[in-house]
């Protein structure tokens, strides 16, 4: 027997019963970044890995563990992109677009890395990123966090998530405080796990990030770098977080959130949820303002997000949101009537154009058509008739609440749906 191919560990397909919160998701993030003058880039998946090892810091979990590379064909090194950011900076230094003062944009797509697959966990997951150039104003990083909020109450997610936030100071505060850090590790180095023990030495702020529940107690009691930012740096946290709370956004200050990825500074936030088990960041970003000019173009101030889709997906499935349902399905006596009702059906399209309308095309008895259209949880079962529709008639079936059969004209369906779609 030919054996069955199957898709990659952590590489799931998307089937339509969750592809409808897909596109809800989608549709209701886009049109909420378009009116906050967000434009769309399309970026490619695969990059020179320099790319990454560059932007994101050789000692990360993603550059270190995650990502998939590989040789070219001629031997360049490429890597699957295992996040936006790095791909979206270097897509708005080479087009030139960088040179627009305040450039905003979004992208969305698959993000590769090679994790242990697990709830919550995938190799191929997708991310929608927002990334804002060249203002270093505190207020478009209360912008970001305020959109971002106004995204979960329109997707209903508003009462499972909260908002995390930290600073990170700049580059000189982070090196005198990764040296204050250094040195109180070492001192409790005995109770550190193997990987933050190594972490220490080639990047301490990591290990505050460490998700081994053991240390937690421990590394509560670490220096906290918000207590060594200088006054600029202090001043711009305290603003953004005067205006979080001016605009009734709650946040909790989070002294160990110092995000996966060495190319932050100042503001940094993830919005988590405690509904998905562990893995319970839905959303997470920060400024980095470093970044261009880590890629030689000149220095430009950013702030971006990405929030990965396939957790808030699982979120909004597990709310029990209804995916919208067939209003009517058109069942069909004999097949010689088949092309008239094709006609009534699109008729009643023209009257309600954003409806579910179906029509049965498989035929046989009457009960077996039934039976699908309850399958497929319509609000109407039209049934069209030989006798009746001669006589210009159909007949309505309640699918979801009780009554009794109705007779319509057919003339009159069209108005009558659009009576209940309302
Ligand atoms: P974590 O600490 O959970 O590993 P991270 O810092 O690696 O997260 P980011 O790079 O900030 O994650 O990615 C932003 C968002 O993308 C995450 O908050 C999450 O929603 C989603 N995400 C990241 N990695 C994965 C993955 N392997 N599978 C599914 N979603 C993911
Ligand atoms: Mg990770």
């Amino acid at each position: 027997m030919t054996e069955i191919i199957r898709n990659i560990r952590g590489m799931p397909d998307v089937l339509p019963e969750q592809t409808r919160y897909w596109r809800w998701l989608e549709q209701t993030a886009f049109s909420l970044l378009q009116s906050y003058g967000y434009e769309e880039l399309r970026l490619p998946v695969l990059e020179s890995t320099e790319l990454f090892t560059r932007s994101i810091g050789s000692v990360t979990d993603i550059v270190e563990k995650e990502m998939y590379t590989f040789a070219d064909r001629n031997g360049d090194s490429l890597s699957l992109r295992p996040e936006g950011t790095a791909g979206a900076v270097r897509c708005m230094i080479q087009s030139g677009l960088l040179h627009t003062p305040g450039a905003k944009v979004w992208y969305q797509g698959p993000m590769f890395r090679h994790e242990r697959p697990q709830r919550g966990r995938l190799r191929q997951f997708n991310q929608i990123g927002v990334e804002a150039f060249g203002i270093s104003e505190p207020t478009i990083d209360a912008e970001l966090i305020i959109m971002s909020q106004r995204l979960w109450q329109q997707l209903g997610l508003a009462e499972q998530t909260v908002l995390k936030l930290n600073s990170l100071g700049n580059r000189e505060e982070r090196q005198q405080y990764r040296q204050l850090l250094q040195d109180w590790l070492q001192k409790h180095q005995q109770h550190l796990d193997e990987d933050s023990q190594r972490r220490l030495l080639s990047n301490p702020l990591r290990v505050l990030d460490s998700k081994n529940p053991a240390l937690s107690d421990l590394l509560q009691e670490a220096p906290k770098l918000l207590q060594h930012l200088g006054p600029a740096s202090r001043a711009h946290y305290d603003e953004v977080c005067e205006l979080l709370t001016d605009n009734g956004i709650d946040f909790v200050q989070d002294d160990r959130l110092v995000r996966g990825l060495d190319y932050y500074s100042h503001t940094v936030f993830e919005w988590q949820t405690d509904a998905l088990g562990a893995q319970g960041t839905l959303c997470a970003g920060g400024r980095y303002d470093d970044l261009v000019a880590l890629h030689g173009a000149k220095p430009t101030p950013g702030i971006g997000f990405a929030m990965g889709e396939e957790r808030l997906v699982e979120l909004l499935q597990s709310q029990a949101h209804q995916a919208q349902q067939p209003l009517v399905y058109m069942v069909v006596q004999e097949p010689s009537l088949r092309q008239a009702a094709m006609q009534l059906l699109e008729h009643c399209r023209d009257r309600v154009p954003t409806a579910i309308l179906l029509l049965d095309h498989l035929g046989g008895s009457l009960k077996a058509q039934m039976k699908r259209a309850n399958r497929s949880q319509t609000s109407y079962a039209v049934i069209i008739g030989a006798e009746e529709y001669a006589r210009g008639e159909v007949s309505v079936r309640l699918m979801q609440q009780q009554g009794p059969q109705l007779q319509l004209s057919a003339q009159e369906l069209p108005d009558w749906l659009a009576g209940r779609n309302a």
